[in-house]
């Protein structure tokens, strides 16, 4: 379920790294941000704070500034996403097309020491971006203006309302829990209300499967609408065609509830026309997802459905729940 608000104490320019010298060009790069209850595990950290405030909060994080903090949902995502750069730099170091992470940080300077010092204990200050960073409370509607003015095209939060305001600003999503191994980056998207716009799931509400079915054969010809994941998975497919299929350091799939025989057509029809290309396209003929999800060990998987983020979750794989309404 969607947690609860992050702290929301404003943070100071301590926390912002500075800027780094090969940053990407922000016009052509994919821009994504990410808060850092999402890059780390601070739920405890969190719970401490609503329960006893922002005094005893930032006393617990200045007594523990120098035990690490366990990575959080987004953290393996991140650092997949630091590799691929690395992988594009290799081949081009001029290519100005990279992962750009935004780090947005509600911590204050005293109690972000400790958030400093978990970057550099993992990462040795690589492997979690230097990145900007924005001083934010809870995310306005100001800050997620200040999304959208950066084309961010990712929005990775542990708080839903952040992730409902960036979503009417255009940007988008919040992760739950859970690890996987890095390298070479594997996104996992869901089909319909996260590629795809969610006309379909909404034909299949008001008439069941078999209207959905019908739907899906008169509307053959006509591509889908897009989902509010589309913009981010061009993006990466950009990225993706730098490489050859062996070499490249992205693998991208679709692990849709639709059934290859009745529904899959159009779907593919859709990617094809927005010339999409997915590595691999799993179509479940609404199985679970859990099990295939297993097998392929994402960095991240999006799906609009609650009971899909659970699956994914108690397989262990980290998920990001992408809200279809706020
Ligand atoms: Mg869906």
């Amino acid at each position: 379920m969607p947690p609860a608000p992050n702290p929301t104490t404003p943070v100071g320019g301590d926390l912002c790294p500075p800027a780094h010298p090969t940053s990407p060009d922000p016009s052509e790069a994919l821009v994504i941000a990410v808060t850092t209850r999402a890059i780390f595990n601070l739920e405890e950290e969190h719970k401490l704070y609503l329960d006893k405030g922002k005094e005893e909060y930032t006393r617990h994080q200045k007594s523990n500034q120098d035990k690490p903090l366990q990575p959080g949902t987004a953290f393996a995502f991140i650092q997949a996403a630091q590799y691929v750069n690395k992988k594009i730099l290799e081949s081009n170091p001029a290519e100005k097309d990279l992962f750009d992470i935004l780090v947005l940080s509600n911590n204050s300077p005293e109690s972000g020491v400790r958030i400093i010092n978990s970057t550099k204990h993992y990462g040795k200050g690589d492997s979690i971006p230097r990145g900007a960073c924005f001083p934010t409370g809870r995310l306005d509607e100001d800050s997620t203006q200040y999304l959208k003015s950066h084309g961010v095209k990712l929005f990775l939060s542990a708080d839903r309302t952040d992730v409902c305001n960036a979503l009417r600003r255009g940007t988008f999503s919040p992760p739950s829990h859970v690890q996987a191994p890095s390298t070479p980056l594997r996104v996992v998207f869901d089909g319909d209300a996260v590629l795809f716009s969610d006309e379909t799931d909404q034909v299949f509400r008001e008439q069941g499967l078999e209207g959905a079915v019908q739907y899906e054969r008169a509307m053959e010809a006509v591509p889908m609408g897009e989902g509010p994941l589309k913009a981010f998975a061009m993006h990466l497919g950009k990225m993706r065609k730098k490489f050859s299929q062996e070499k490249s350091p992205i693998r991208t799939y679709l692990v849709t509830a639709r059934s290859g025989r009745d529904m899959g057509i159009r779907a593919i029809k859709t990617l094809r026309e927005w010339g999409l290309a997915i590595d691999e396209a799993f179509f479940m003929d609404g199985a679970p997802k859990g099990p295939i999800l297993a097998q392929i060990q994402p960095h991240i998987f999006f799906d609009d459905g609650l009971h899909n983020i659970q699956g994914a979750q108690n397989v262990g794989v980290p998920s990001a729940w992408v809200p279809s309404c706020c």
